[in-house]
């Protein structure tokens, strides 16, 4: 059997608020909201990844802070694994560059207002989890 494939996702906090990315594509997923991330390239260290995929699809410099406990399966070869990230100071702020074409920052209280793709409802309920301590 194949290795899995990682794919990292980012639960970018600022000002006690997580990002929240809306999918423009493919067509499928479309409309749905995730933690922006991508697939981790051969050889690449995930938070290595994490910090690319963020600079390529929102024009930020965020670093990896802490991973969320856990793994979830997408479509085979390929898991999500999440790790919480922050802007670094004099980071432009996101914008949608590419796969997105919207951005919110959630309270607490809005996590549950977007619809988020299934596959990251286990990880955002995570991150829901720890929020007091992030
Ligand atoms: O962004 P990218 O196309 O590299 O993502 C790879 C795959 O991982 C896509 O199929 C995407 O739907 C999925 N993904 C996901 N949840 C995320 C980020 C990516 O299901 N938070």
């Amino acid at each position: 059997m194949s290795e899995p494939i990682v794919v990292v996702g980012a639960a970018l906090l600022d000002g006690g608020r997580l990002l929240a990315a809306r999918r423009s594509a493919p067509p499928e997923l479309a409309g749905r909201w995730e933690l922006p991330g991508g697939k981790v390239e051969p050889g690449e260290h995930p938070e290595t990844a994490l910090t690319r995929e963020l600079h390529e699809e929102l024009g930020v410099i965020a670093d990896p802070v802490e991973r969320v406990p856990g793994e979830w399966p997408l479509k085979p070869p390929y898991v999500l694994q999440v790790w919480t990230a922050r802007l670094r100071p004099g980071s432009a702020r996101p914008r949608p560059l590419q796969d997105h074409d919207a951005l919110r920052w959630l309270t607490p209280g809005e996590l549950w207002d977007v619809p988020w793709l299934d596959q990251d409802v286990p990880a955002v309920r995570e991150v829901a989890a720890r929020w007091d301590v992030l």
